[in-house]
């Protein structure tokens, strides 16, 4: 596998084996996702792949086919749990492109038209609100 890099204790890393926790929304053999502890809309999710790569470019390409198939599942429920009008989904590649966490993710951002999106990355949600979202997201995915 293409990891060249990869850093065993990013902070996804630490979550993926259960060393920090979070407020997890789906998981299943190959996938994590969880709130976005600092969310740049009410809802924000992120959705990972359990293998490692830092990002996109250095993931194998076998891993991405199912993990998109996962992000696009999530974003449904994220639509529904948080009655969304859109979906904006992100993906950073190196520092110069504003990742700041070095193992893949999607971020999914439900968007509505007269709401602009928070700075990516600054100010943490409070306890209650995440897992109020995390509790409605969880809820509303339909495994298929
Ligand atoms: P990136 O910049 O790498 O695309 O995104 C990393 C994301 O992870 C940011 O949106 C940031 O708010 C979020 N984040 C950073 N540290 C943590 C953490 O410890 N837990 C969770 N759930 N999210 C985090």
């Amino acid at each position: 596998m293409p990891t060249t890099g990869y850093d065993e204790n990013n902070i996804f890393a630490k979550i993926l084996r259960g060393e920090i926790p979070c407020y997890k929304v789906y998981e299943d053999d190959a996938t994590l996702a969880f709130m976005d502890l600092m969310p740049q809309s009410d809802g924000h999710v992120l959705v990972l792949p359990k293998s490692p790569s830092r990002n996109l470019l250095d993931a194998d390409p076998r891993v991405l086919a199912p993990l998109i198939a996962r992000v696009q599942m999530i974003a449904r429920a994220v639509k529904e749990a948080m009655a969304a009008e859109g979906i904006t989904i992100v993906q950073y590649n190196g520092d110069a492109a504003g990742q700041t966490v070095f193992h893949l993710h999607f971020h999914i951002i439900p968007r509505w038209s007269n709401v602009a999106v928070r700075a990516h990355g600054r100010g943490q949600e409070k306890a209650e609100v995440l897992e109020g979202f995390r509790q409605k997201i969880a809820d509303a995915i339909k495994p298929g």
